[in-house]
């Protein structure tokens, strides 16, 4: 993978981050992915492998670690 940000040309580095993923309807949260990281502008870029395991996670009927309640809201009632 390029080892420089798509957006501002700075270095990405290798973090753990957090990601909000959308599947069939269902939101999950995964924690502790690694993810590379622009140090300049903190985009988030993520690996073909980060994705894999992604779904990985999400298809494979793994157990989660704990269960969050997530507030949903509609922009067209904002004022
Ligand atoms: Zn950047």
């Amino acid at each position: 993978m390029n080892e420089e940000c798509l957006f501002c040309k700075g270095r990405l580095q290798k973090q753990l981050v957090t990601r909000v993923q959308e599947f069939e309807g269902h939101w999950y949260i995964i924690e502790n992915l690694p993810a590379m990281v622009c140090s300049q502008c903190g985009e988030t870029f993520y690996t073909p492998d980060a994705h894999d395991r992604v779904l990985d996670l999400i298809t494979g009927g793994i157990e989660p670690i704990r269960m969050e309640v997530v507030a949903v809201m509609d922009a067209s009632k904002a004022s």
